[in-house]
């Protein structure tokens, strides 16, 4: 019975499994402190996931599972980091050191500008032997401020040389700030890659959308023994859809699973409020103000299990 009990749990263990994205900027470099992590710092993190016995596994894998509806390993972890910075030639002994492979998303602007704080072309093709050299726009824009054309442009471009320089074309992309909405995806979505990253704190599951990742952001001495702790939930967001057009966030409606009977729901500028679930449906009214341009809403239940929906202003619209 107890048997029966142990498989029957280390079962339900498996099913909920989730895998978590990490998202680092600069190494070792205390002129930007909000997106720098030293190497100390680094260390101690990769030491923290061997010990405990973590699987560092290259982005494409958990692609390729989620493709194919296989389980999650829940001792997955995936290594990303933006921008480009040439500070990441530092970090990279390290990655070596513990066989960590590693996902790169560089914006092409600032590498062909030659920009001295940049990775340069032929640095890109010597880290392309140890980790994925993937794509984070041409000139790092905010997308949602650009008409369609403009999109499609930057994305092109960045494409064009890529496979003049790395003669590859890139299946991975990560909007630059994390910024997009409904429109923005479309666009993206059609140049046919097969991993988007969003910059949204969550877990990855099986009900993950591939074209929709999220991707935890780790800077200075953060706190990865509670990032690894959080749990993605499967919730359909009926609202809101699209950043309000007044500013005004008047409701907050979502489908999660009805053994959840509370939750919190987060919004920038308004921390945590709890409200029920009934039948499986969240319905809040807050009637909040929202200050800022880019507003995230979160939908907590018990075990850390989160669900996010990034709204952005945007003078195009979002739909
Ligand atoms: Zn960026």
């Amino acid at each position: 019975m107890l048997r029966k009990l142990l498989l029957l749990s280390s079962l339900c263990l498996y099913l909920a499994a989730e895998a978590h994205i990490f998202v680092y900027h600069r190494f070792d470099d205390p002129r930007y402190p909000s997106t720098n992590t030293t190497l100390k710092e680094l260390e101690r993190e990769f030491t923290y996931l061997k010990t405990h016995g973590y699987k560092v596994i290259p982005l494409k894998k958990l692609a390729i599972a989620l493709k194919r509806g296989v389980p999650i390993d829940p001792k997955w972890v995936v290594l990303t980091i933006d921008d480009g910075f040439k500070s990441f030639l530092k970090a990279l002994p390290l990655f070596k050191k513990f066989g960590y492979p590693f996902t790169i998303f560089v914006a092409t602007k600032p590498i062909e500008g030659k920009y001295p704080d940049f990775l340069s072309w032929k640095d890109l093709r010597t880290i392309s032997q140890y980790g994925e050299i993937a794509l984070h726009s041409h000139a790092h824009p905010h997308l949602c401020d650009l008409s369609d054309q403009k999109i499609i442009a930057d994305t092109q471009k960045a494409i064009d040389l890529f496979q003049k320089h790395l003669s590859f074309i890139p299946t991975s992309y990560a909007y630059p700030y994390g910024e997009y909405n409904e429109r923005v995806r479309k666009i993206i979505e059609k140049f046919g890659f097969e991993i988007i990253c969003n910059q949204n704190r969550g877990a990855i599951d099986k009900t993950s959308d591939p074209k929709d990742i999220d991707r935890i952001a780790l800077v200075g001495k953060s706190n990865l023994k509670s990032a690894l702790h959080i749990k993605h939930l499967d919730a359909q967001w009926i609202e809101p859809k699209i950043y309000p057009h007044d500013r005004i966030l008047r409701s907050i409606v979502a489908h999660i699973d009805p053994i959840y009977k509370k939750a919190q729901v987060y919004a920038t500028g308004y921390g945590w409020k709890k409200v029920a679930v009934k039948d499986g449906v969240i319905v809040f009214h807050p009637n909040y103000r929202l200050k800022k341009r880019r507003v995230r809403v979160i939908i907590k239940v018990k075990d850390s299990k989160i669900s996010t929906k990034l709204l952005v202003r945007s003078r195009y619209g979002a739909k």
